[in-house]
């Protein structure tokens, strides 16, 4: 793929007037044009919002004609939002038929800042069903699919916002990440994708699916974009509660270019099964890379990682049943009358929840019923302290810890999608960062033979998302010289 414009320069070439926000707008609707709706189709999009994008671009223009000061630091930046995130006046589907028709009366946080700093939203990108998912198979509206090879997934369940960065529609674009849904889409598109530390960001705006878990965060070409992205969407908000009274700092002002002071911690042993061979051998490939550049590489245990996912699948659908309780048809959710209130609850969530959605309300509602909360959902919090503090000791001794993304590279539609265990067990190495609240960024780190892309992951203690930035940004130094 051609070198991509990165977020930077074509921001500054707005800013130094080279052409107009209205410039920037069109060129994007028009590749959305080509590559989305026809030709591959793609479908990184489920709502391309064209009129309200040329309109917001005029409106920078107008003010830049008048006061080139005003450059905001995204100014003319068109950007993708998943469709989990709310935009006032717009449609926001979640991916499912139960919000078809629901129409946002407010702004997320991350629109009002993004917008604030210039950034012109261009549409709302396809993501599985309530961010259920590693495909976006579970998509009510169809899935997206992998620019690099279309017969495959993009990842999940961001993975339209992966694509859009991917194939070139946008520079940048927002998910959300409650076990890996920035991180998977972006290794398997092969762009970058950052989940900030749990309460970075906020939360406001966004459909809730694991509340103690959901993070929103950026795809981007590079570091240095993501840096930028996430320090206009990152800092507290009164509206949610969970979003962190801390300074947001300068984080590319911390990229020093080089890896040579970084203790990397590798947990060898939780690759030794159930890792491609590919994946494997472009990780290690990456480490000695690493070793070479003067990173000190350090064995690490992560002993608790190996119940990750059954924590997480347990914590993830207890709060996803709570959270989707209010979609009944009455205040929420596309309503299906019935000849009582019954018949109209069941109608409704009948027929507006898809498949995936049902089994884990199910599974949710289980594991926090009477009989069984102590056994599971008790057992599985516990697990979650566990994991954190294995992370607490690792970064007693590193300041980064690296693993791949996801443990294969993006597989045939349909291949998983039958088998939830399967499509589970991609979310191996992600989840672990989410149970902690730490944040994570998946670069680019080879191909496979068929020229897949393959991620690797920069985990980092709670609000350091500096060093992880530093780490990614050094990492592709490294990468472009190979
Ligand atoms: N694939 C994971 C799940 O289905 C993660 C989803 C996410 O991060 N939104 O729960």
């Amino acid at each position: 793929m051609a070198a991509r414009e990165t977020t930077i320069a074509l921001r500054d070439s707005i800013a130094r007037g080279e052409r107009t926000a209205t410039d920037a707008c069109n060129a994007a609707l028009a590749t959305i044009d080509a590559l989305d709706a026809s030709g591959p189709a793609l479908h990184a999009f489920q709502l391309v919002l064209a009129d309200r994008a040329r309109a917001k671009a005029a409106a920078l223009d107008h003010a830049f004609a008048k006061d080139a000061t005003l450059a905001g630091p995204l100014h003319g930046v068109p950007i993708a939002l998943k469709d989990n995130i709310v935009v006032s006046g717009t449609i926001a589907t979640a991916g499912s038929k139960m919000l078809e028709h629901f129409v946002s009366p407010y702004d997320a946080t991350v629109v009002e800042r993004l917008e604030a700093a210039g950034a012109v939203i261009i549409g709302k990108t396809t993501c599985d069903e309530f961010a259920m998912g590693s495909s976006t198979e579970n998509s009510a509206y169809g899935p997206s699919k992998n620019p690099v090879d279309p017969s495959r997934i993009p990842g999940g369940s961001s993975g339209g916002s992966a694509v859009a960065v991917a194939a070139g529609m946008t520079t940048v674009a927002l998910g959300s990440d409650t076990g890996g849904s920035i991180r998977q889409p972006a290794a398997m598109c092969g762009i970058t994708g950052l989940k900030p530390t749990y309460g970075r960001v906020s939360r406001y705006g966004l459909i809730a699916y694991g509340s103690s878990l959901d993070q929103i965060g950026p795809f981007a070409g590079n570091a240095r974009d993501a840096a930028l992205v996430l320090e206009v969407i990152a800092g507290h908000d009164p509206h949610d509660s969970t979003s962190a009274r801390r300074p947001v700092p300068s984080f590319a002002a911390a990229f020093t270019g080089s890896v040579a002071d970084m203790r990397i911690g590798v947990p060898s042993r939780l690759l030794e099964q159930g890792v491609d061979p590919e994946v494997l051998s472009a990780f290690r490939d990456a480490i000695a890379s690493l070793t070479t550049q003067g990173a000190t590489i350090v064995d690490i245990e992560l002993p608790h990682s190996r119940h990750a996912i059954s924590a997480y699948y347990l914590i993830a659908t207890a709060e996803a049943s709570a959270n989707l309780a209010r979609f009944d048809g009455v205040r929420f959710g596309a309503r299906v009358s019935g000849g009582s209130l019954t018949e109209m609850y069941d109608a409704t969530r009948g027929r507006g929840f898809g498949a995936e959605v049902k089994r884990r309300i199910m599974l949710g509602t289980y594991v926090l019923s009477a009989g069984y909360y102590d056994a599971y959902y008790l057992k599985a919090q516990q697990v979650r302290t566990l994991i954190q503090r294995d992370f607490t000791a690792a970064f007693a001794t590193v300041d980064t810890v690296l693993m791949p993304t996801s443990p294969v590279p993006a597989f045939r539609f349909g291949e998983r999608v039958d088998d939830p265990l399967q499509m589970y067990l991609a979310d191996v190495f992600t989840v672990s960062a989410n149970l902690a609240g730490i944040p994570a960024i998946s670069v680019p780190c080879g191909t496979t033979t068929t020229g897949l892309p393959i991620g690797m992951q920069f985990l980092g203690r709670a609000w350091d998302e500096a060093t992880i930035l530093c780490a990614a940004d050094a990492w592709e130094r490294i990468a472009a010289r190979a």
